[in-house]
């Protein structure tokens, strides 16, 4: 039997909902358990749930399920509500725009919105050089879209990418992407010319240098591939799903001067990082980072599906007219949304808000790695941190461990994620809007399910 959840009374999200930890049934509560047993007669396995809880509304720092229980938002669907759920002026922009027009395909047709996203995109990324934008609708999409650009610029195929590299799940980026399971497995065969290369991991490469990471990486590449073979190296300035690894610095700024020395075009997959999430607009700009060209998704548009290749113009206007594009790319909701949503990051204080959150959570969490040695390290920048769980004596990853741990938040009501090659991090993602009382109950959660675990 089916029960269609009823939304006629439904609580409206964005900030105004209740910004509190509320659990009124266990979790999943029933109405979410009925609804899972829905989802896995109707939705293909592949399609996994961390939490299975269904939501009713979400704002703040929180999300609402449909039995009642408001659970503490540490993962903002991934890096995604930077701005918040159903934040005000988003909200406002997207109705506005739905009732002007929903679709023309600005290949066939254009509008201003997508125009003044490029326009806004070229002028905050790093770099004062002259720029131009394309936008798509993933992130995985706008990172094929700048592999296509560098090869047609560059006249060559080989790419590099990094170890713990996460680029998406199509068949370019899946081959990008370092990690099988779950990502790669089984769903091979996977694109050609794309070579790996190792990243610079500070816990676990003992002392190496940036420098001298960068020069184990530089030596491998010119070794296995040549330099004149090389159309793009990409790399995320904090790896995102490999497991918030910060490279040792001089790491990034040495690729990217080895790079332009032998004309190969940087990529940085800002991506998870992009939109002040790191406590700058972009995480290049922490190591002064110009890349040739900068990918964006996830915070950009407060929750629509919306992905952007920005870069220097002359490797940008390359590609020959009508070869970049799509149906949906730059839909007028998505852009609407996303200029609202950048104004808010800009305008609203977000960036700084992103380093008050870094502050608050490495503050809770050094005290709880003093606490508990399972705690290797603490990491990350802004409202991107992790830590890391090994076994003490030997610094192994404890996979088996971060999994109890996060399934017991998930109970008490705190939304985290795992990530890492290992499996043995975990992530917190908050929203930008999120109060400091969430953010320190959920590590007191944090604090009370590991020592449980
Ligand atoms: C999420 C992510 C992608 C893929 O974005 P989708 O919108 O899921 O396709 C690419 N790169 C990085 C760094 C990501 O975090």
């Amino acid at each position: 039997m089916t029960t269609t959840v009823s939304t006629s009374q439904a609580p409206q999200g964005g900030p105004g909902l209740l910004q509190k930890r509320t659990l009124v049934t266990q979790i999943p509560g029933p109405r979410s358990v009925e609804l899972h047993a829905r989802k896995t007669a109707a939705v293909a396995r592949g399609v996994g749930v961390s939490l299975p809880i269904y939501v009713q509304a979400a704002g703040g720092g929180v999300v609402l399920d449909i039995d009642g229980n408001t659970l503490i938002d540490l993962g903002s669907g991934i890096a995604v509500t930077g701005v918040g759920n159903a934040a005000p002026a988003v909200v406002s922009a997207i109705v506005d725009q739905v009732a002007q027009f929903t679709h023309t395909c600005f290949t066939i047709t254009g509008y201003e919105g997508y125009v003044e996203v490029a326009e806004l995109l070229n002028e905050l990324t790093p770099g004062d050089h002259e720029k131009r934008s394309a936008l798509f609708n993933s992130g995985a999409e706008a990172v094929e879209n700048a592999i296509k650009i560098a090869r047609h610029y560059t006249g060559r195929q080989a790419v590099v990418a990094f170890d713990h590299a996460y680029h998406g799940r199509t068949n370019l980026t899946m081959a990008l992407t370092a990690k099988s399971m779950p990502y790669k497995s089984g769903f091979g065969p996977f694109a050609p010319e794309v070579y790996r290369a190792p990243l610079s991991y500070p816990y676990r490469d003992g002392d190496l240098s940036g420098p001298e990471a960068a020069r184990r990486a530089i030596t491998q590449i010119e070794k296995q591939i040549g330099a004149s073979n090389l159309a793009a190296v990409i790399i995320e300035p904090i790896q995102g799903e490999g497991g918030f690894i910060v490279p040792a610095p001089g790491f990034l700024p040495a690729l990217a001067d080895w790079s332009r020395a032998n004309g190969v075009v940087f990529i940085a997959d800002e991506v998870q990082t992009g939109f002040a999430r790191t406590g700058a607009l972009f995480a290049s700009e922490h190591e002064g980072l110009v890349g040739d060209l900068l990918v964006t998704a996830k915070g950009i548009a407060g929750g629509l599906p919306l992905s952007a290749v920005t870069g220097r113009a002359e490797i940008m206007d390359a590609a020959h007219v009508g070869g970049l594009g799509g149906t949906y790319g730059g839909n007028p909701i998505a852009c609407a949304a996303a200029i609202a949503t950048i104004h808010s990051y800009l305008d609203d204080g977000l960036v700084e808000r992103a380093q008050h959150i870094e502050a608050v959570l490495c503050h809770d969490l050094d005290a709880l790695k003093h606490e508990d040695a399972r705690i290797g390290e603490v990491r990350g920048r802004g409202a991107m941190i992790a830590i890391e769980l090994v076994h003490p004596e030997t610094r192994e990853p404890d996979a088996a461990l971060t999994s109890r741990v996060a399934a017991a938040a998930h109970a008490e009501g705190v939304i985290v994620l795992t990530c890492g090659t290992f499996g043995n991090v975990i992530r917190f993602l908050p929203p930008l809007t999120i109060s400091d009382e969430l953010l320190h109950d959920g590590i007191a959660v944090l604090r009370k399910v590991l020592a449980h675990s």
